[in-house]
Formats: structure tokens, C-alpha cells, sequence
């Protein structure tokens, strides 16, 4: 028996609902804050990534799902979603356009990481980018937006961590900084830890391992290292949340996963911390498009993981609007029925109505048990009886009452008691 991978699932109709209204209030937020669908490919060149993310990152050194397809060409599985759209900007002169363009994207990442309770090798990601304009105001806004999200979702008990790691100019004097207070602990440190010392030391401040953490609490502070501009831009963000209501707690300890951010960086983090419990996270990539071929260009964008909101969705106990069940269920009785039966569910389909035709020439009673199990609103049924006078049976499974009605009228029928039962 062949099994979904490691790391992955499959998304059963049930599983369904959940995905269906987070997709539709990230589609309906994005609406209400100006942002446009985009989709990129599955895979993209390796180097979009690996150039980008950097090095000394996990994503990157142990997490990519890297393959040369047939021509020799070294192509990944998407592993983010940010890059990818900054490629797709460049790649159709969206900065050409009046900037900031605003899009936003839905669809799976892949990391080879160890599957556990939140974390998988393929998760999905929904994610907003604005690309092309600096001001802080945008940065609020993207943080308010995140806010928004989970706000109408439902979930409770969620808080915003907020910090600043700088530009290119003030962080490498902080790097050092940081280095010098590491250098002392060297023997404490964890492997990893070990490695990012020279390779990543901002990532140091991120490391889960007790004993590293225990260094970090002492470790110089990012925010009393930035340069006049990014501190101004800190500031503003934080007045401009204020003015937003959006609330958020300083954590100068938040540096994020990916290395190409650039001043704001933040998390939404939900009522239960634990290790791999982030539901979003993002910030400001002033330099990633210059980086990627580009004009130097500022941006700012937020991504949340579908999978982790739904566990705690349910978690919450939140109630989610089931996926529609169908209308009507088109029984008959016995094979000369049959295509008369058929030629009614195809005109219902016509007219709007979601029809269910039986198959399978079952007993009465196993298509109405069928009809019972996928939850149909009415079921048709067609006989001897009824269709001697181009009659049909409808029934309301609800309330149990039959009618007998004109196979002329059902689709008309039908209509108007969905409509009045809307009301
Ligand atoms: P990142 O691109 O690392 O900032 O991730 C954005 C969001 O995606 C995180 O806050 C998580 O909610 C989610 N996420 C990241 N990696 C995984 C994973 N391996 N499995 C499930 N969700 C993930």
C-alpha cells in the first residue's frame, strides 16, 4: 500500500471546510486592504532560494528540496513564498507600475524538516507582499493586516512580537557586538550554535536550546545598535500601530528564519507557545529585490501557515461553516426510471440546484439512506406511479413531508423553497 510521504497529508472533504474558510477570509482581507491574487510555480530555480534565504539558514542548509530536472537545470521545490514574487515582479516590470504593488498568494511550501504537531515537509502558506515603497506606514499596515486576519478568523489570545534587525549599514556593527559576547560563551554553545557563530550570527538569538538561550538573555541589544534612519523607522512603526490599535509586544530577540530581512520583523505567536507554534510571520526586505537582479527597491510582507491556524481553529473549538451539501437526491425505482432520472438531475444542474443522481440501481431504501449520509436538502423520487402522469415525488428530508409535483415544476420548486428557506 502506497502512503502520502512523510511530512505530508492529504486533505480529506471534512479537513476541507477548515481550509476553505481560512482561504476565503485571507481572500476577503486582502480585498478590503487592496492586495491582488498572484500564483508562481511549484519550483523555481535553486539560486532564487538558496541566494536569497542564505546560507548559515536552516531553510537553506538542511531544508530545500533541490533536484536537476533533464536538462541539468538545479530547480527546488518552493521553500517560501516571498522570493518567488519578487521574481515575478521583476520578471514582468511590476515596478513599472504605480508603486507599492500589492499581491497576495495561497499555495504549499516544501522543507525537509522533522514532521511533529505543526511542522511538516509540505505546508501551506497564505502570504501578502507590498513591494516598492519604504514608508513605515506600510509596515503598520502589514502588521495590522496579519492582526486582522486572526482577529477574523475567530482566534483569540494571539500577540504580535515586533523588532528591528537593522539595515546594512548598522548591523554589521551590531553583528560584532554580538560575536564579542558569543566568542566568551564558545564552549556553551550548542553545534549549531558553533557554526552560526561564523556563519549567521544573527540566528544565534533565535536557537530554542536552554543553555543558548541563557546566553541570549545577556546578549546585546539589537535596538540600542541601529543607525538614526532605522531607528526613526522603528519608531514610526510602533506610533503608527498605536494608531491603529494593533498591539504588539517589543522582542529584541525576534530575528526570523530567513535572511533577507531588514528593519521590521515580526511574529504573531498564539495563546499556547510552543516550539513550532508561530502561526505567521514577516517583515521588511529592503534589500532582496536589488539582490535578485533588480533596482534597489523596498518591500514589506507578512505569510501565516494554514495548517498550524487550523489546529487552532479546532484547538479553539471554533465553529467553521461546513462545505455545502447538495440540494437534491434523484432516486427511481427500478431501471426503466433511470433515464428519465438522469435527464431531471441534469436539468436541475442547469438551473443551479446541486444534484445528486443515484447510481448503481440500489433498493428505495439504499438510496435514501445515501441521499441521508450526503445530507441532501430534497430527495426526487421517480416510479411507475409518478411518472405515469409526468409526476415526481418530492421529498423534504428535513420535515419528512412528500408532495407530488410536475417533473415540469421541480427545478422551479425547488428554487423557490431554498430561497424561502435563506430568508
Ligand atoms: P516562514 O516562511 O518560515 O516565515 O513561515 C511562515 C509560517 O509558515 C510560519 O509562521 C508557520 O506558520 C508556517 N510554517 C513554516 N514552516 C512550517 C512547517 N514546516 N510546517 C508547518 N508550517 C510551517
Amino acid at each position: 500500500m502506497y502512503k502520502a510521504p512523510r511530512g505530508t497529508s492529504d486533505i480529506l472533504p471534512e479537513e476541507y471546510a477548515y481550509w476553505k474558510y481560512v482561504e476565503e477570509k485571507a481572500a476577503v482581507l486582502c480585498h478590503l486592504y487592496g492586495y491582488r491574487p498572484l500564483n508562481t510555480p511549484i519550483f523555481e530555480d535553486a539560486q532564487l532560494f538558496t541566494k536569497t534565504v542564505a546560507s548559515g539558514t536552516d531553510i537553506v542548509d538542511k531544508e530545500m528540496y533541490i533536484f536537476e530536472d533533464k536538462s541539468g537545470q538545479e530547480l527546488a521545490l518552493r521553500a517560501e513564498g516571498t522570493a518567488p514574487v519578487c521574481r515575478a515582479y521583476l520578471e514582468h516590470g511590476l515596478f513599472n507600475l504605480a508603486q507599492p504593488v500589492k499581491l497576495y498568494y495561497s499555495g504549499p511550501a516544501f522543507r525537509y524538516e522533522r514532521p511533529q504537531s505543526g511542522r511538516y515537509r509540505q505546508h501551506h502558506q497564505v502570504g501578502f507582499e507590498a513591494l516598492g515603497e519604504a514608508d513605515p506606514a506600510l509596515d503598520a499596515e502589514v502588521i495590522e493586516m496579519g492582526w486582522q486576519f486572526f482577529r477574523s478568523l475567530g482566534l483569540s489570545g494571539i500577540s504580535i512580537q515586533l523588532n528591528s534587525i537593522g539595515c546594512k549599514l548598522c548591523r554589521p556593527g551590531y553583528l560584532e557586538v554580538l560575536k564579542q559576547h558569543y566568542s566568551s560563551y564558545k564552549d556553551r554553545l550548542c553545534p549549531d550554535c558553533k557554526a552560526r557563530l561564523t556563519r549567521n550570527p544573527l540566528r544565534l538569538l533565535d536557537c530554542k536550546k536552554a543553555s543558548c538561550q541563557d546566553i541570549a538573555k545577556s546578549a546585546p541589544k539589537i535596538p540600542d545598535y541601529l543607525c538614526h534612519e532605522c531607528q526613526l523607522h522603528f519608531q514610526s512603526v510602533q506610533n503608527y500601530l498605536r494608531t491603529l490599535r494593533t498591539p504588539f509586544q517589543l522582542n529584541h530577540r525576534l530575528v526570523r528564519g530567513l535572511d533577507y530581512y531588514t528593519r521590521t520583523v515580526f511574529e504573531v505567536e498564539p495563546p499556547e507557545k510552543e516550539g513550532q507554534s508561530t502561526l505567521g510571520g514577516g517583515g521588511r526586505y529592503d534589500d532582496l529585490i536589488e539582490a535578485l537582479g533588480g533596482k534597489p527597491t523596498p518591500a514589506v510582507g507578512f505569510a501565516a501557515g494554514l495548517e498550524r491556524i487550523i489546529l487552532n481553529l479546532k484547538g479553539q473549538h471554533l465553529d467553521i461553516p461546513p462545505l455545502p451539501q447538495p440540494d437534491a437526491f434523484v432516486a427511481y425505482l427500478g431501471q426503466e426510471f433511470k433515464i428519465e432520472a438522469m435527464k431531471i438531475a441534469s436539468e436541475l444542474r442547469k438551473a443551479e440546484i446541486a444534484t445528486i443522481m443515484a447510481t448503481g440501481d440500489k433498493s428505495l431504501k439504499g438510496q435514501m439512506r445515501q441521499a441521508n449520509s450526503l445530507g441532501s436538502t430534497y430527495v426526487l423520487i421517480l416510479g411507475e406511479q409518478e411518472s405515469r402522469n409526468k409526476n415526481a415525488t418530492l421529498r423534504d428530508m428535513k420535515s419528512g413531508e412528500q408532495q407530488t409535483i410536475p417533473v415540469a415544476e421541480i427545478a422551479n420548486i425547488i428554487k423557490s423553497r431554498l430561497h424561502d428557506s435563506q430568508k
